[in-house]
């Protein structure tokens, strides 16, 4: 069996060990149309101010099945499903019996004045943090567009070098996604004492030049600020292209079955590209998260190799994250309002915040910063959507451990403990 796979990262190189395990002696092409070898993304930012190397990020991928046809620089233009055939940008093509579509997702550039132009970066890429470390080299004021996840760790890579940074954000607190008001405002302080600048409620109108230069931005109030580099962490959007040659269903993402099977029987998708659903809501969405990835990668790589795995959903928030050593992990319904069933519990204490979100007898939703020993546990049973009723004492104290969620009766935890 000849398996074709098209994305060499989370998603992409999990698939293939998952293929080698069940079948060892099939053949496995992955091919990349980046130029480096497969990396851990996450780690990108530290490219910029060398605190790590890249050898270091590869390393930190974990992402070595042996015995694999790997083709770097190779960028897959046409899916011709009907015959089976992959066709690419040199006019060279590959032949497959089983496909994974693992194209991941690309920033979104926002239509801008002058956003399209040179000194203006995405973060996405190992490729990307070696330009922006190029031009932060001389560079003395970078803007960046964005106060995500993206745009957080580029601002404090870019700090490092001694940069003097602002941060531009439409909305109205930083990390939007992943922080509610109170602990957005614990995190501001900590970019602030970083020297981080922020501005909130604005966008840029446009991105200025003299020549090829940046010179500044302006934004939309008017107020214009000096800029060398510009870095815009706005999103990204599933890389729908290959798979919309070959006729396969999209939506925001590459459509699938529990199995991780597109419309057409012998071409498979997971990782970034996908669109599955929330595991806490049941709605719709395209996850951002490695680990998603490198799950769905199994599960779709197994299934590829003769298996029967199912995949039965994301979570579309699960972050844990450092900013200015401060740590923090968000887990499903961070954002959900009081009433109609839910409740909210908060405790703050200096940088210390808690947040348990809790719909009826099930824990939704969950912000933990300062200590976040006991994330894991909370995200299994928001996970399991597990009937917390019995709980709620030992949960909003501080002792909580997995013992007491044992004792409470018989539980899918301990299947998904041993399967590790
Ligand atoms: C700076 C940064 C920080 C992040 N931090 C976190 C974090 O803290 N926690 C977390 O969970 N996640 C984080 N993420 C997100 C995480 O990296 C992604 O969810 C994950 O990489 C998705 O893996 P994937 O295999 O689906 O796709 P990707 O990693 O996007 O890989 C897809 C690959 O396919 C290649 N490709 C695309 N189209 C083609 C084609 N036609 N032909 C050949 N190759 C193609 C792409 O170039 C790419 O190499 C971060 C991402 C970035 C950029």
């Amino acid at each position: 069996m000849k398996h074709v796979i098209v994305g060499a990262s989370a998603a992409g190189m999990a698939a293939a060990e998952a293929i080698r395990k069940r079948d060892p002696g099939a053949e496995i092409v992955i091919l990349s149309n980046e130029t480096h070898p497969p990396y851990y993304r996450p780690l990108i930012p530290y490219l910029i101010y060398n605190e790590k190397t890249g050898e270091d990020i590869s390393r930190q991928a974990r992402l070595t099945p042996s015995n694999l046809d790997l083709r770097l620089g190779v960028h897959a233009t046409i899916l011709d499903s009907k015959n089976h055939i992959l066709a690419f940008e040199l006019a060279d093509s590959l032949s497959y019996d089983r496909l994974l579509i693992a194209t991941g997702a690309s920033p979104i550039r926002p239509n801008i004045s002058g956003l399209d132009g040179p000194g203006v970066f995405t973060l996405r890429t190992w490729a990307d943090a070696e330009g922006i470390a190029k031009v932060a080299k001389d560079a003395k004021h970078a803007v960046i567009l964005g106060a995500g996840r993206i745009g957080m760790k580029s601002a404090f890579a870019l700090r490092h070098l001694g940069i003097e940074v602002s941060i531009v954000e439409l909305l109205d607190r930083i990390v939007p996604q992943q922080l509610d008001e109170e602990s957005a405002a614990i995190f501001a302080h900590t970019v602030a004492d970083a020297g981080i600048k922020i501005i909130l409620g604005q966008t840029f109108k446009t991105v200025n030049y003299e020549g090829k230069k940046i010179t500044s931005v302006t934004l939309n109030n008017g107020v214009e600020l000096k800029a060398d580099l510009v870095i815009a962490g706005v999103g990204v959007r599933a890389n729908l292209e290959l798979a919309t040659s070959g006729g396969l269903r999209t939506q925001k993402g590459l459509l699938v079955n529990e199995r991780l099977q597109t419309n057409d029987a012998h071409i498979f998708a997971a990782g970034d590209v996908v669109e599955t659903k929330d595991i806490v809501s049941g709605d719709p969405i395209v996850s951002g998260i490695w680990t998603n990835a490198v799950e769905m990668g199994r599960i779709a790589g197994d299934n590829m190799a003769g298996g029967i795995s199912n995949y039965n959903g994301a979570f579309s928030l699960l972050n844990a994250m450092e900013l200015g050593g401060l740590p923090v992990v968000s887990v499903g319904e961070v954002q959900a309002l009081p009433g109609d069933g839910v409740e909210i519990y908060t405790e703050r204490k200096g940088q210390t915040y808690r947040k348990l979100v809790f719909y009826g007898n099930r824990l939704i939703g969950l912000i933990l910063v300062g200590q976040i020993e006991r994330a894991g546990i909370y995200q299994i049973l928001i996970r399991e959507k597990a009937d917390v009723s019995a709980l709620r004492h030992e949960l909003l104290g501080h002792r909580f451990h997995y013992g007491h969620y044992l004792l409470s009766g018989p539980r899918k935890a301990d299947q998904y403990f041993m399967a590790g």
